[in-house]
């Protein structure tokens, strides 16, 4: 079923306010199905949870692939498609705000996974907060605006790395999977779309003493880009620039350096240098 034709039956046009660019590519929806299906080793046990379902393209090659969806909505004018299309009857169409979803109580310790063409303006704080989350997804298979999968993907010493490279990369695996041009949605964004698959490693990929310092010092680091790395960490954090300075040596790193050059290793050894104090 065509989105334009689902709203157009409706009278209904897309809302800006709630990111909607409507995937107009079924090829492109089914190979996002796919890709979520491929870490799923049991389909009835793991569910998929689809954030931003709108007229339920990606919703239906989901169902349609076999998997068992629980589909998230905030608009009602869309939500009610939702519900009203046969198609879609083996899926549960829940509405809310992602942003106020209890996804604890959604993954309820079993094993699920996060599928969804993402609305752009909350895209970033979903992803980092569902990679970070305890009993978080095993996996995530989104559609992002490319310059955010670009970050989630990035290796140290490129621009587009930072603090959410490596909050993800910490937790998840990240692979970019394909991209489309703004002709494959309506109404047409004005940048490229980038779908990347993460999936959640076994262990995370380093074990710092101190998580949360980990993750201080990481955003710290980044917090002043054009600054050295003590000079970004002595703005940011509450710690004198001596025990800064120390910390960095015994780091095995050189204070000169921006945060930019640090891969996941050198933040673990460098907040378990400044954890020493
Ligand atoms: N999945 C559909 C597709 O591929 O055509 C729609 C994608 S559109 C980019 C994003 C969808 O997310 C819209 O339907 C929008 O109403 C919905 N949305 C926006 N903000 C949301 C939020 N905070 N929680 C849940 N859904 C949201």
């Amino acid at each position: 079923m065509h989105p334009r034709a689902l709203l157009d039956a409706r009278g209904l046009r897309p809302k800006k306010r709630f990111g909607q660019n409507f995937l107009m590519d079924a090829a492109a929806s089914h190979r996002i199905a796919r890709l979520a299906l491929d870490g799923i080793s049991d389909p009835y046990r793991e569910r998929v949870l689809e954030i931003g379902a709108g007229t339920g393209a990606l919703t239906a090659a989901l169902v349609e692939a076999g998997a068992s969806v629980t589909a998230l909505e905030i608009d009602p004018d869309l939500v009610a498609i939702l519900r009203e299309r046969d198609d879609l009857r083996g899926a549960e169409i829940v509405q809310a705000d992602a942003l106020e979803f209890d996804f604890a109580a959604f993954g309820g310790g079993e094993t699920w996974h996060v599928a969804g063409n993402l609305p752009y303006n909350v895209a970033t704080p979903l992803v980092a907060g569902l990679t970070e989350m305890e009993g978080g997804p095993k996996s995530i298979v989104a559609m992002l605006q490319k310059d955010v999968a670009d970050r989630l993907a990035a290796r140290p010493g490129t621009p587009a790395y930072g603090s959410l490279s490596v909050a993800v990369q910490y937790a998840m695996t990240v692979e970019r999977a394909f991209t489309l041009g703004p002709r494959h949605f309506h109404p047409k964004p004005k940048v490229d779309s980038t779908v990347v698959r993460l999936v959640r490693r076994d262990e995370p990929a380093v074990r710092p003493k101190d998580l949360a310092l980990f993750r201080k010092v990481v955003r710290a680091a980044f917090a002043y880009r054009r600054k050295t790395l003590a000079n970004s960490l002595a703005l940011a954090l509450d710690i004198g620039r001596d025990t800064i300075t120390r910390a960095i040596v015994a780091a095995d790193l050189a204070p000169e350096l921006r945060g930019e050059r640090l891969d996941l290793n050198d933040f673990a050894r460098l907040a378990d240098e400044l954890a020493q104090g």
